[in-house]
């Protein structure tokens, strides 16, 4: 499945965010088979189409879609040379699917900085200057055979070899990969490096709770964003400490704490929803009396891979995904409605799964 990494320098608050996560943690009940690393936390992902569909169906169980965050702790200055344990964390980097980037913006002189001094800026460009020297010693590595191989006119070769040009003269100017502009065949001839740089960014700003409330008056936020805006990067607000103690209350209780807050939702939930945009993921569901279930696709995934998620059989047997928009389902209040409307499609392998959809798939066994 796919995850995000927590990054960022020490001190930052990223344990806090991440004890947050794990004791939000999804019921790991639906988790019977797997063991999970320590440092993975899983939640669950809200979504208030599941409360309607439930307030529908008065299923017997209900199932939201997770979602997974990775904690990379120990990436500090001098990580590319080896510093700490440098390449360890690097490797594991590579790994994840996006990058959560925690900054410090909160005052705290109980709180020691790395660097002397709260500076998101200077934090976010240290931690992005170790991710974009890591690449440039992977494309280094690489450069002089590609280059050999291009020069005899190796088709293939001079794809990559065009690609590690352009990526080179990046790195060297400190630039990630994610600005550099390559054509449809350099991207896929550079996949298999894994380039960190190329991994899409939600910088997390960890302002103090007392500001919460007011999040856009604090200075450090509104640097955080400018940046992001230029770096092509999304941000996120959330004051860590405030999120450890919402994740340990749940319902009614919760809300309470978020109304007195002055907030609508968690910043965990507002980090979940934008981690998954960000991921190009969507949601679709099924949807009867025994359960109603939400899954996770990739933006562009066709209907049998929609339903290999829920188990292979299903992708090898497809036959056709019966579908109905949530929009729809909602208007017309039931699914026998929907039918008489004429809103139930019958779609076929090619169907392009839409966000929303709830579906039931047709297969041979
Ligand atoms: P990490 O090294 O990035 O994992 O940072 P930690 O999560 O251990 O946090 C470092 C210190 O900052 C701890 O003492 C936290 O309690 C504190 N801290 C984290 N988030 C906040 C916050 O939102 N407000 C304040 N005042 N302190 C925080």
């Amino acid at each position: 499945s796919l995850t995000t990494g927590i990054v960022g320098l020490p001190n930052v608050g990223k344990s806090t965010l991440f004890n947050a996560i794990t004791q939000a943690g999804a019921e790991m009940a639906n988790y019977p088979f797997c063991t999970i690393e320590p440092n993975v936390g899983i939640v669950s992902v809200p979504d208030r189409r599941l409360d309607k569909l439930t307030e529908m169906y008065q299923p017997k169980k209900t199932i939201p879609t997770t979602f997974e965050f990775t904690d990379i702790a120990g990436l500090v200055k001098g990580a590319s040379k080896g510093e700490g344990l440098g390449n360890q964390f690097l490797a594991n980097i590579r790994q994840v699917d996006a990058i959560s980037h925690v900054v410090r913006c909160f005052d705290d002189k109980d709180i020691t900085h790395v660097s002397g001094k709260v500076d998101p800026i200077d934090d976010i460009e240290t931690i992005n200057l170790e991710l974009v020297l890591a690449d440039l010693e992977q494309v280094n590595k690489r450069y002089d055979r590609v280059s050999k191989l291009a020069k005899q006119k190796d088709k293939q070769a001079i794809t990559e070899f065009s690609a590690l040009e352009k990526l080179k003269a990046a790195f060297e100017e400190g630039k990630p990969a994610r600005h550099v502009a390559l054509t449809e065949e350099e991207e896929a001839a550079i996949k298999p490096f894994n380039f960190l740089t190329q991994k899409p960014v939600l910088y997390v700003a960890n302002i103090s709770e007392d500001e919460v409330s007011e999040p856009e008056s604090n200075a450090y936020v509104q640097a955080v964003e400018a940046f992001a805006k230029k770096d092509e990067a999304e941000v996120v607000v959330i004051s860590a400490r405030i999120e450890s103690e919402i994740a340990e209350l749940e319902g009614e209780e919760k809300a309470a704490f978020l109304q007195d807050l002055g907030l609508d939702t968690s910043g965990l939930d507002r980090l979940i929803a934008k981690s998954y945009a960000l991921l190009g993921l969507a949601t679709y569901f099924t949807a009867g009396e025994k359960e109603v279930r939400a899954w996770t696709f990739r933006k562009g995934t066709k209907a049998p891979q929609a339903a290999g998620i829920i188990h292979s059989d299903f992708e090898r047997g497809f036959i056709r995904a019966e579908i109905v928009s949530y929009e729809d389902l909602i208007e017309a209040g039931s699914e026998i409605a929907a039918k008489e409307h004429g809103k139930l499609r019958l779609e076929g392998k090619d169907y392009v799964m839409q966000d929303g959809d709830i579906v039931n798939f047709r297969f041979n066994v």
